[in-house]
C-alpha cells in the first residue's frame, strides 16, 4: 500500500515519528490492540537504518566474507576444482542482487504496516505541539496531523568530520556509503574503532581487500571486555589487516573515488582508494522541533527519557537509536512493543517497559564476538576486586584442527562471577560461531544464572558453546 496524501482521521490515538526498526514494530504493535495509529517516514522505503544501511545489508556482506574464509579453507579440507582456495568475489554483480533483496524487504515492511491498520504517511516530520505534527511531503506540500501522543523514533546517522576540522574528510564516505559502494575498493582506511569499524573492516579485508585500520587506541572495541580487545586486534593484525594504532587523521588529500592520500597527526602518508568513516552516531533531532516544545536533549543531542520513554513532555516519547542508548535494532523493536503494550494493552502491561541490564549483543568481527552483563573491569568497579571471579578458556574450535596453523581462529570464552553464590553478571566470547551461541547464554544471565547452573547443565559435544558449561 501506498503511503496517504492527506490525513485519514481528525484524531489518532499516536502518531509514531520514523518507519524504522522501533517506529514499525512499535506502531504495528499499538494498532493491533484497536488505536488509530499514523506513521510517518521521511524516505520512500520502510525499515530505517537496520533494514537499508545497517544489520541486514552488512549481515549478507558478512556471509559473502564467510563463505571467502570457507572456500579458502576448502582446500584444507582436501577439496578441488575452480576457485578453492583462491576465490574471487564479484562485488559489482553481488551488489544488485543485495539490493533487491533489500527493496523485496521494503515491500513486505508495507504491507506488514497496512495489514495492521497503520496508516503511513510519507514526509519529514516536525512537532508542532505536544499534540501536532506536520507532514512536509517530497512534493512541498504539507498537512497536520492531530494525536493524543506522539512517539519519536527518527534514529541516527553516521557522525563525520567537517572539512573544517579535518581537511579533505569529505573526501570519504561513511556507512551508508559503503553500501553505495558499486565496485569492491581495492585500498581502504577505516577510521575508528568501534562495531562499524570492526565488522566493514573485516568484510573488506575477507573479501580481498587492502585494509588500513585507523585507531586512535592500542586496541579495537575499547569500551568491551579486554580480553575481546585482545584476542581480537591480534586476530585482525595477524590476518593482514595494517593497523594505525594511537593515529588521527589530520589532513586528506585527492579526488572522491580515485587515490586519496591521508596524512595523520603522528606523521605518516597512506595511499588508499577509499576512506571509510566509523566514528560512531548521532540522534536525528534536528529540525523536528523539539527543543522548542521543551523536550530536552542531552549534550550529544539524545533525546532524554525515563525509562517509560517518556520525555519531559506528557504525551511525546521517544525510543530506538534518538534516545542514544544501546543502538540496536532489537532494542528500538523492543522498547517499541513494550511502550504500546503499556499505553493500548490493558491491564497485564500496564508497567511494561524495556529493562536496558544484560542487553546481549555480538560484533561481526572475524572470528564473532558476543556479549552480555558487564565487562571485568565494570564489574570489579561495581561489586569489588575481591568479589569478582573470572573463569576463561583460550581454545581452537575443532574445525581449525584440519586448517594450516597460520589460519586457526582463536576461541576465547570469559565468564565473569561474584558473590558465594557465583553469579553470572558477564559472559564475553569470541570465536567460530560466538554470533549464534550468545542468544542462549543472554537469556541464562537475564535469567540469573549462577556458575553452579551453568555446570549442571549438560554439555552438547563437540561444539565451542559446550566451553561455557565445562569452565573450571
Ligand atoms: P532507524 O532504524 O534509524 O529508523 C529511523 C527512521 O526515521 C528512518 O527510516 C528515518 O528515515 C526516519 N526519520 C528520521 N527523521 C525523520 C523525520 N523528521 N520525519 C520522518 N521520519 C524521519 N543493530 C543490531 O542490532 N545488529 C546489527 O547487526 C546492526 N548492524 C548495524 C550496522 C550498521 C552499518 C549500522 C549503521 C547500524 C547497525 N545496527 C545494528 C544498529 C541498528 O541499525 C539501529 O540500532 C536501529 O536501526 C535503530 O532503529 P530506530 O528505529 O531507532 O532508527
Ligand atoms: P561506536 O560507538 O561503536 O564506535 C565508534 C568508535 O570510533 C569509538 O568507540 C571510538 O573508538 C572511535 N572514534 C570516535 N570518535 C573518533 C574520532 N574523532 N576519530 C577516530 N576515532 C573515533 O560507533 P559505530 O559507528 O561503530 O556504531 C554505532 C552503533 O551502531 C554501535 O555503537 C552499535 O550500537 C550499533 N551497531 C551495532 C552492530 C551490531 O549489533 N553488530 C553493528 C554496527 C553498529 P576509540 O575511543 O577507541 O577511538
Amino acid at each position: 500500500m501506498p503511503p496517504v496524501t492527506q490525513p485519514g482521521r481528525d484524531k489518532y490515538d499516536i502518531v509514531w515519528i520514523g518507519g524504522g526498526s522501533g517506529g514499525v514494530a512499535g506502531s504495528r504493535r499499538a494498532a493491533s490492540y484497536g488505536a488509530k495509529v499514523a506513521l510517518i517516514e521521511a524516505t520512500e522505503k520502510l525499515g530505517g537504518t537496520c533494514v537499508n544501511v545497517g544489520c541486514v545489508p552488512k549481515k549478507i556482506m558478512w556471509h559473502a566474507a564467510d563463505i571467502a574464509e570457507k572456500t579458502r579453507h576448502a582446500a584444507n579440507y582436501k577439496f578441488k576444482g575452480t576457485g578453492v582456495g583462491s576465490p574471487e568475489f564479484d562485488w559489482a554483480s553481488f551488489k544488485p542482487q543485495r539490493d533487491a533483496y533489500i527493496r523485496r524487504l521494503n515491500g513486505i515492511y508495507d504491507n506488514n504496516v497496512a495489514k495492521e491498520g497503520v496508516e503511513l504517511h510519507q514526509g519529514n516530520a516536525v512537532v508542532t505541539s505536544a499534540t501536532t505534527v506536520q507532514v512536509k511531503r517530497p512534493d512541498g506540500s504539507s498537512y497536520t496531523l492531530t494525536t493524543d501522543k506522539i512517539v519519536v523514533a527518527t534514529g541516527g546517522r553516521p557522525t563525520i568530520p567537517s572539512d573544517g576540522q579535518i581537511p579533505g574528510a569529505s573526501l570519504g564516505i561513511n556507512s551508508d556509503g559503503f553500501f553505495d559502494l558499486a565496485e569492491q575498493p581495492k585500498r581502504v582506511a577505516v577510521v575508528g574503532a568501534g562495531y562499524i569499524a570492526v565488522e566493514l573492516a573485516g568484510v573488506l579485508h575477507t573479501l580481498g581487500s587492502e585494509v588500513h585500520m585507523f585507531i586512535r587506541g592500542e586496541t579495537v572495541l575499547r569500551t568491551f571486555d579486554p580480553s575481546l580487545q585482545e584476542v581480537l586486534t591480534k586476530w585482525m593484525e595477524h590476518t593482514g589487516i595494517n593497523f594505525h594504532k594511537g593515529s588521527n587523521i589530520q589532513k586528506v588529500e585527492g579526488v572522491k573515488g580515485q587515490a586519496l592520500t591521508l596524512h595523520t597527526a603522528e606523521g605518516e602518508k597512506v595511499e588508499v582508494d577509499c576512506l571509510l568513516w566509523a566514528i560512531g552516531r548521532h540522534a536525528n533531532t534536528e529540525g523536528l522541533g523539539l527543543e522548542k516544545l521543551g523536550v530536552e536533549l542531552d549534550k550529544k543531542g539524545n533525546v532524554v527519557v525515563n525509562e517509560y520513554q517518556e520525555t519531559k513532555i506528557p504525551g511525546v516519547y521517544a525510543l530506538g537509536d534518538v534516545s542514544g542508548k544501546a543502538l540496536l535494532t532489537p532494542v528500538a523493536v523492543a522498547a517499541g512493543r513494550r511502550l504500546s503494550n503499556r499505553l493500548y494493552g490493558g491491564e497485564q502491561y500496564k508497567t511494561d517497559h524495556l529493562d536496558y541490564t544484560n542487553i546481549p549483543t555480538v560484533v561481526f568481527s572475524h572470528p564473532t564476538i558476543g556479549t552480555v552483563g558487564l565487562t571485568e573491569p565494570e564489574a570489579r568497579e561495581k561489586y569489588g576486586p575481591e568479589n569478582i571471579k573470572i573463569y576463561k578458556s583460550n581454545f581452537r574450535a575443532l574445525y581449525f584442527s584440519m586448517i594450516d596453523e597460520d589460519h586457526k581462529e582463536p576461541s576465547m570464552y570469559k565468564l565473569i562471577v561474584t558473590g558465594p553464590e557465583e553469579k553470572v553478571v558477564g559472559i564475553h566470547i569470541i570465536g567460530l560461531g560466538s554470533d549464534e551461541v550468545m542468544q542462549g547464554f543472554g537469556v541464562a544471565v537475564k535469567m540469573g544464572a549462577t556458575k553452579k547452573d551453568l555446570d549442571d547443565t549438560v554439555a552438547i559435544h563437540p561444539t565451542s558453546a559446550e566451553e561455557l558449561v565445562t569452565l573450571r
